[in-house]
């Protein structure tokens, strides 16, 4: 990487900055932000390797973040069906670490989920310091699903004053003062909301029958849950325009061409990860020292093998 930091920084910034939420600004869906936007810069077919060039960065500066074992960072996606998380999450993290990532995906609550606060089970799933999780549908979905279908909200055994007008006013504090409270303690949050669009969304449930190899993706359930897109895109919007915040603003990502989605999104967990800088732990004097004692009694073991060959011969048998 012969470029410095600053750079690389300036650069993704200048690429992911029409994908930033303002913080406080109204937002209108899909008026705000084009779904099927490409940045004139980037083209389709330098894509492939624009994407792993982001990747390896990603891998190497997971490898820091693990080693540094300070900060934690969480990555929540939210989108309507067939926008593509899934694939964005495969491609994005296809170079990290397997152990230093971990991946939550969040469905229907379970009854034990539901005798808890909303926000339980997600707290569960946070990443611990030196981790990158990521959330496949979030907390989130407690402003959506549940904001779209009241009967989901009149399921959650709250109190009936916890359940009044108010509600959704109400959570979206209570999330912004949570994220606020976990990028204070060193758990970063980075938010993309995948935006397709109607007509693509249409286009890609149509594939998934038209297509025998994509026959399983079809869910009827997904078609039922179109018919709300204009309560969604509301829901989403006003979500977008009450958390989108300094310390954890949303990015809406579009969704309608899949391979700039994934540079897009990339780009914008790697802006974050950059711009922690965590750094492969030094070791003290003494450490040092130690280490250096370590290294002198290693290499005695060989100035030993040389005196007595024999011991040698034992020591390679145990070893097997
Ligand atoms: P895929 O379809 O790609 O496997 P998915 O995330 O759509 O992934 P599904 O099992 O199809 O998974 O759907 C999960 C469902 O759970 C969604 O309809 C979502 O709205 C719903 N859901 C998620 N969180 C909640 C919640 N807190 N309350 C009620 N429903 C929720
Ligand atoms: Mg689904």
């Amino acid at each position: 990487m012969t470029e410095s930091r600053t750079d690389r920084l300036r650069e993704l910034r200048r690429f992911i900055e029409p994908f930033r939420v303002e913080p406080g600004r109204k937002v209108r869906l899909p008026k705000d932000f084009d779904p099927g936007y490409t940045a004139d810069f980037v083209k389709k077919q330098d894509a492939k390797e624009t994407l792993q060039r982001g990747v390896q960065q990603l891998a190497e500066y997971q490898a820091r973040l693990a080693a540094q074992d300070t900060y934690g960072l969480l990555v929540v996606f939210q989108a309507m069906d067939a926008a593509g998380k899934d694939g964005t999450i495969k491609h994005v993290m296809s170079g990290v670490n397997p152990q230093g990532v971990e991946v939550s995906s969040f469905k229907v609550p379970s009854s034990e989920e539901l005798d808890h606060d909303y926000l339980w089970r997600y707290a569960r799933r946070l990443p611990a310091r030196g981790m990158i999780g990521i959330f496949n549908r979030s907390y989130y979905e407690e402003v959506l699903v549940v904001r779209v279908h009241p009967q989901i909200l009149a399921g959650q055994k709250m109190p009936r004053k916890a359940k009044g007008k108010d509600v959704w006013a109400r959570r979206f504090r209570e999330i912004n003062d949570w994220e606020r409270y976990l990028v204070d303690n060193g758990i970063h949050v980075v938010k993309l909301f995948l935006n397709v669009s109607r007509e693509e969304q249409k286009e890609r449930f149509l594939a998934r029958v038209d297509d025998p190899e994509r026959n399983w993706k079809f869910s009827a359930a997904d078609i039922r849950e179109r018919r709300y897109w204009d309560d969604y895109q509301k829901a989403f919007a006003e979500m977008l325009a009450a958390t989108s915040t300094e310390w954890a603003p949303w990015h809406v990502i579009p969704a309608d061409r899949k391979w700039f989605m994934r540079i897009a999104a990339g780009a914008v967990i790697l802006d974050k990860i950059i711009d922690l800088d965590p750094r492969f732990p030094t070791v003290s004097d003494e450490a040092r020292a130690e280490m250096l004692k370590a290294r002198d009694e290693l290499l005695a073991e060989d100035g030993q093998a040389q005196a007595d060959p024999k011991a040698t011969g034992q020591a390679r048998a145990s070893r097997g």
